[in-house]
């Protein structure tokens, strides 16, 4: 059978394996550091393309939608295969509104989720309070979308290890940078010898433009930090979302409030200006908060892209590579489609979904 070896040990990379191993490929996955030890550990979880995407539906939305709609049949085959489990809430989102002027851009958002016949309600302060009890007394409306959902990160990617290595992926950590085989498409090398695959995926997160000089092409992917931090409960029954961010409630019994969008480098350290902003706004959304304090704070690099949609598919330059990054921040939520993508681009099945617009050679070499 043919072989594909897989670069980053993320989401992406990991859902990617486990995809191609059910279909019989010989699977190996090469990580710099620690399997989910960047972007994805660091996640909130959140399954929630309504609430994410405020403008007009297009192949990026679509492509979300997929994804949402395959998660329930992913989880069973991730949970199939590993003997870890971890939280899946399907239990909706409600994106909170303070002032009767913010209506507009609630209401225009649901004629559009009415449209792609998405279920979306309005409701008022009042309702909504019914809804959530904790929220303030200030929310003026909400906009109720019941499909949304999340996931424990952590424990998904853990999941993910698990069923990689129960089916028969083999993963390599701690191998170093590893970088393809000047002239040589199908060999990476790493500080643990020469791997070699018929197919090369490089799913490497925030860090892909290291592969510009070796595929002689743009990609220009960039970090960007999100600091997010957990309070000990109260237990929110939806995700919470405002302009300013959101608030998630984890069945462990901790309160994610997340997340900022800062321009750090790769420098993953937590600022009192980041943890600070985010508790304030938490405040306002629910006054339990008031006197709480985060007992825990962390950063990770969400994977940017010029135009702000993902770089997925195979490099026609060189047939042998193909691409799966960029895929800021929605990477947990776009796991499964991505893998289903990069797995029939390998076997040249057809797709379900438009990928024109995810094309990793779309960019000009500047
Ligand atoms: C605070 C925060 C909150 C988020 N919340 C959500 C959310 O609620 N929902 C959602 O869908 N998404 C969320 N995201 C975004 C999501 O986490 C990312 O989009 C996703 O994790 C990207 O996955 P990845 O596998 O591409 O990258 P990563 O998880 O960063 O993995 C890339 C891996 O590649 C490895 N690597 C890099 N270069 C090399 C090399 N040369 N050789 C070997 N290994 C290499 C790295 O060590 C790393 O482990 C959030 C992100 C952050 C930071």
């Amino acid at each position: 059978m043919a072989s594909v070896l897989i670069v980053g040990g993320g989401v992406i990379g990991l859902s990617i394996a486990y995809e191609c191993r059910s279909r019989g490929f010989e699977v190996t996955v090469i990580e710099s550091r620690e399997c989910g030890g960047q972007a994805s550990g660091a996640a909130a979880g959140m399954l929630a393309p309504y609430s994410e995407i405020t403008e007009d539906p297009d192949d990026f939305f679509m492509l979300c939608q997929k994804s949402l709609e395959l998660y329930p049949d992913w989880v069973n085959k991730v949970m199939q295969f590993s003997d870890e489990t971890f939280e899946y809430s399907r239990n909706g989102s409600l994106y909170a509104i303070y002032h009767e002027a913010d209506l507009l851009s609630i209401e225009s958002k649901q004629r559009w989720q009415r449209e792609y016949g998405i279920e979306s309600f309005i409701l008022t302060g009042d309702e909504a309070r019914e809804r959530e009890p904790l929220l303030s007394e200030d929310t003026y409306a909400a906009l109720w979308c019941p499909e949304e959902s999340h996931i424990y990160a952590p424990g998904y990617v853990a999941a993910l290890i698990d069923a990689c290595r129960n089916s028969g992926v083999n993963i390599l950590e701690h191998a170093g940078e590893a970088d393809l085989v000047s002239g040589n498409d199908r060999q990476v090398k790493t500080d643990k010898g020469i791997f070699e695959g018929d197919h090369i995926v490089l799913a490497t997160g925030a860090w892909s433009r290291n592969w510009e000089r070796e595929l002689k092409c743009s990609i220009p992917v960039f970090p960007i930090r999100g600091q997010i931090c957990a309070y000990k409960g109260p237990e929110l029954r939806h995700i919470v979302f405002t302009s300013q961010g959101y608030l998630v409630g984890k069945d462990n019994g901790t309160l994610i409030a997340g997340a900022s969008e800062d321009i750090a480098g790769f420098d993953t350290s937590v600022t009192s200006h980041g943890i600070n902003r985010l508790e304030s706004w938490s405040k306002h959304v629910l006054p339990d908060l008031k006197s709480e304090r985060p007992f825990h704070k962390w950063a990770g690099l969400r994977p940017a892209t010029q135009d702000g949609f993902p770089l997925i598919g195979k490099m026609t330059q060189k047939p042998s590579v193909f691409i799966a990054a960029g895929h800021y921040r929605n990477g947990i939520l776009l796991s499964p489609v991505t893998a289903k993508i990069i797995a029939n681009e390998i076997e040249q099945l057809p797709q379900e979904v438009p990928i024109e617009s995810f094309r990793p050679e779309r960019f000009q070499l500047v």
